[in-house]
C-alpha cells in the first residue's frame, strides 16, 4: 500500500482506538495491537518528514477530558512514557542519558496498569485530585478519590505538595466486579485498568466508593522545593508521609542491574495482587531529570519497558472423538 495512505489510515485508526480506550473505557483491541500500530506509524512518519502533523497520535499525549468535571491545568505537564521492548533498547536509553550525564544512576519501579492521578495538598490538607486528561489539563475528581481509603486526607508537610501516581483496581476487586456485572446482566469490563478509569471518571461518587480502588504514588512533583534530590529519596519521603508507595524498587548503576530487576518482576508478576504491564526506569537525580527535559510527548529522563502480553495457558484434559455429519 502507498505509505502516505497507510499513514492516514493508521492515524485515523489509532484515534478511534484511543477514543474507545480513553473516553468510553471500552477498548476493542489489545494494548499490544495498539502499541504495534503506533510503532508502525512512528516508523513510517520517520521516513516521511514531509508528512509530519502535530495532530498525529505520535505527537501528543492522547487522553480525554469528560464534560461534567471541573478542569484543572497542571503546573507541569503530565506525560505519557516512551516504551521499549528489548534489552538493546534499554541499553540505548541508558547510553542516551549517560551521554549527557556519564555518572547517572537509575531507579527501576513496577509500571502499574491503571489511571494516572495527581494529588494536591495545601499545608497538610488534601485539596484536589486531577486526572492526566490531555496532559496539560485534567479533570478534577477530588470527591471520587476521597473514596480511596488509602489516600491520606492529612499529611505532615508544610506548603504545597503535589504527588502523582496510579489509581488501580486490585485483581480480586476486578473479578468480583465482573461477577456482579454478570449477575445483573450488565456488560463486563475489559480489564482492571478500564474498570478503574470508568469508576473514577463517573459523576456519581457512590460508584467509585463501591469499587475498592487503590493507589500507588511514584512521582513527587515538587520534591526539589522540599529539599529532596533523588527519585529514591522522593519514594522514601512519600512513604514516610503516609502515601501508599511500593518500596520494591531498585537503585541501579548498570544495565545488568536494571535487567535483573525486570527479570525478577517478570517472575513475580502473575502473583501480584494488581496488574502491572512493565517496569519504569527513571534517572535517579532530580536535577538531571530537569536538565534532560522532554520530547514531544514523553520525558527524556524516564522510559517504560513493557512485557510481552501474558500468555494464557489452557490445559487439555481429554479429547472426545466424534463422527461428523458427513462421516
Ligand atoms: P503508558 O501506559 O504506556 O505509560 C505511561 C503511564 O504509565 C503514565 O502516564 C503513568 O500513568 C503510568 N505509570 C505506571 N506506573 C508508573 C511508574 N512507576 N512511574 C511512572 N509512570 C507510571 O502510556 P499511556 O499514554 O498512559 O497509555 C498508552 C498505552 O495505553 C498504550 O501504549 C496502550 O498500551 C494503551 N492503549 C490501548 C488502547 C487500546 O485500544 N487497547 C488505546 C489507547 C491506549
Amino acid at each position: 500500500m502507498d505509505e502516505a495512505l497507510r499513514i492516514q489510515q493508521l492515524r485515523k485508526q489509532l484515534e478511534t482506538y484511543a477514543r474507545e480506550y480513553y473516553i468510553q473505557d471500552a477498548p476493542t483491541v489489545t494494548d499490544q495491537e495498539y502499541d504495534r500500530l503506533m510503532h508502525e506509524l512512528e516508523d513510517l512518519e520517520a521516513g516521511h518528514p514531509e508528512l509530519a502533523d502535530p495532530n498525529s497520535p505520535t505527537q501528543r499525549v492522547i487522553g480525554a477530558i469528560l464534560p461534567g468535571f471541573e478542569k484543572y491545568t497542571h503546573a507541569r505537564r503530565m506525560l505519557s512514557l516512551g516504551d521499549i521492548f528489548s534489552r538493546e533498547e534499554l541499553e540505548e536509553f541508558v547510553a542516551r542519558v549517560r551521554k549527557e550525564f556519564p555518572g547517572a544512576s537509575f531507579v527501576a519501579e513496577c509500571k502499574y496498569d491503571g489511571l494516572a492521578m495527581a494529588l494536591h495538598y495545601e499545608d497538610g490538607r488534601f485539596v484536589r485530585a486531577v486526572t492526566r486528561g490531555d496532559g496539560l489539563t485534567g479533570e478534577v475528581v477530588t470527591a471520587n478519590v476521597r473514596t480511596i481509603r488509602s489516600v491520606p486526607m492529612y499529611i505532615d508537610a508544610p506548603g504545597h505538595v503535589e504527588v502523582r501516581g496510579e489509581v488501580y483496581m486490585p485483581k480480586v476487586s476486578f473479578e468480583r466486579l465482573n461477577e456482579v456485572q454478570t449477575t445483573l446482566h450488565l456488560p463486563l469490563f475489559a480489564n482492571p485498568r478500564n474498570a478503574a478509569a470508568g469508576s473514577i471518571r463517573n459523576l456519581d461518587t457512590s460508584v467509585a466508593a463501591s469499587r475498592n480502588l487503590e493507589i500507588f504514588l511514584y512521582w513527587y512533583q515538587n520534591a526539589l522545593e522540599h529539599g529532596i534530590n533523588t527519585q529514591a529519596e522522593a519514594l522514601e519521603a512519600m512513604h514516610d508521609m503516609g502515601f501508599p508507595v511500593n518500596m520494591d524498587f531498585a537503585i541501579c548503576d548498570t544495565v545488568d542491574e536494571i535487567w535483573a530487576f525486570i527479570e525478577r518482576i517478570r517472575e513475580k508478576r502473575s502473583g501480584l495482587p494488581y496488574e502491572i504491564d512493565g517496569v519504569v526506569i527513571k534517572v535517579n537525580s532530580l536535577e538531571q531529570e530537569e536538565a534532560l527535559g522532554l520530547n514531544a510527548k514523553t520525558p527524556r529522563y524516564a522510559i517504560a519497558y513493557k512485557y510481552p502480553a501474558q500468555e494464557v495457558q489452557t490445559r487439555l484434559d481429554d479429547i472426545f472423538l466424534t463422527i461428523g455429519r458427513t462421516g
